[in-house]
């Protein structure tokens, strides 16, 4: 399926987020790994398209149901291995000690770089590392605002 990959100014926290735009469905996935922020526009489909194979997505939106999940985010952590691998979780619910608690104790774990590895508080428009130390480029803007289009369905504008 294809879509467009951008970096857009995050709408909560402004610094650089990622969208991802299926301009085929006209669908939308807007994700800041920095604040938590994520929202997702999406089609749940009417099964009967699976069967019409229908080429005529305009169409087929007539009868899906447009979903628009729009999430707060209250942080993140981004807790890294050593063999590379990358793990992020967003914070849609304010930190709790018990968040806290459970990243403890990944950070902790052998496996864990502990160096590129942290858990950062997004509230009343602050960051605040609660453990581990942010990446220089954790604080980066984006010259992209978000364009209008990917924020209202297309599809029913121009009608
Ligand atoms: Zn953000």
């Amino acid at each position: 399926m294809g879509s467009i990959i951008e970096d857009v100014t995050c709408p909560k926290c402004s610094l650089m987020a990622i969208a991802d735009y299926y301009y085929r469905t006209d669908e939308v996935i807007i994700k800041c790994p920095r604040c938590g922020y994520n929202y997702n526009r999406y089609f749940k489909w009417n099964r009967d398209h699976f069967f019409n194979c229908a080429s005529e997505i305009e169409d087929a939106h007539e009868d899906d149901e447009l979903i628009i999940d729009e999430q707060e985010g209250f942080g993140v952590y981004v807790l890294r291995t050593k063999d590379g691998y990358k793990t992020t979780n967003l914070y849609n619910c304010r930190i709790t000690n018990k968040h806290i608690d459970e990243f403890k104790k990944l950070y902790f774990s052998e496996e864990t770089d502990q160096e590129r590895s942290y858990l950062v508080r997004y509230e009343e428009g602050e960051f605040k590392v609660i453990i581990g130390t942010l990446p220089e480029d954790f604080f980066t803007y984006s010259e992209n605002t978000i364009q209008p289009y990917i924020l209202r369905p297309l599809w029913k504008l121009e009608r």
